[in-house]
């Protein structure tokens, strides 16, 4: 079974997981975070070290790894009865960022839209990103280098993503409005298209 799925795109520290988190508490959505899921390892697992030995360069951890590790775990969320896959939409946010990623999850998402947060300061996610280094404790927010190099990455790796999905899917919002703003626009697109079924976009064709 494919899971019904909205996909949250962006920079780090453009506010996915602020958003995915929101979206997330409302009834019939599941938000989850490939990040979280990785720092949900321990450093005495084998795949707990690939991480940190990647996430503290600022590398993405390879593709074959990422997408199996979110199955284990997505499956586990399914045994918990946590994520619903006949009643919820599943918020994934962080997944898939590279196009390997994409294609690796095609027998598994029913993608049904796709938000891309930009956010044209960058000097604005530099900042935010540095916050969130000592209120997260978050090692790869720490080092300037590791966050540029983070950035040229999304641009390099993720972006074409969006081209993957194709621009009927791809919605852009603004990340630089507050929260509130940013969440209004998000809604907005998701309440239209659960009040109006008509609206429900094909699903993405194999490539
Ligand atoms: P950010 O908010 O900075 O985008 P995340 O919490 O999403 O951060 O990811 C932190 C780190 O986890 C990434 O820099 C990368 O090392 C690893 N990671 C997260 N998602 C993926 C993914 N889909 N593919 C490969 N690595 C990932």
């Amino acid at each position: 079974m494919k899971f019904k799925t909205v996909l949250l795109f962006g920079p780090p520290g453009a506010g996915k997981g602020t958003q995915g988190k929101v979206l997330g508490s409302i009834p019939n959505f599941f938000h989850m975070a490939c990040g979280d899921v990785f720092r949900s390892l321990t450093v005495d697992s084998a795949l707990g070290r690939k991480f940190l030995e990647y996430s503290s360069k600022g590398e993405l951890v390879p593709d074959e790894y990422t997408v199996q590790l979110w199955r284990n775990s997505i499956e586990k969320k399914i045994q918990a009865g946590q994520f619903v896959p006949e009643r919820d939409t599943l918020v994934l946010d962080g997944l898939p960022r590279s196009v390997p990623q994409a294609e690796l999850l095609q027998d598994a998402l029913n993608v049904q839209a796709v938000f891309a947060l930009y956010c044209p300061d960058r000097r604005k996610l530099v900042e935010r990103l540095q916050r969130r280094a000592l209120r997260d404790n978050r090692l790869d927010d720490a080092s300037l280098q590791v966050i540029d190099h983070r950035l040229r990455l999304y641009e390099i790796e993720t972006e074409p993503v969006l081209n993957f999905y194709g621009e009927d899917f791809v919605h852009r919002i603004d990340a630089t409005n507050p929260p509130v703003v940013v969440l209004h626009d998000l809604l907005s697109i998701v309440s239209g298209r659960e009040r109006d079924p008509e609206h429900e976009l094909a699903e993405v064709e194999d490539h």
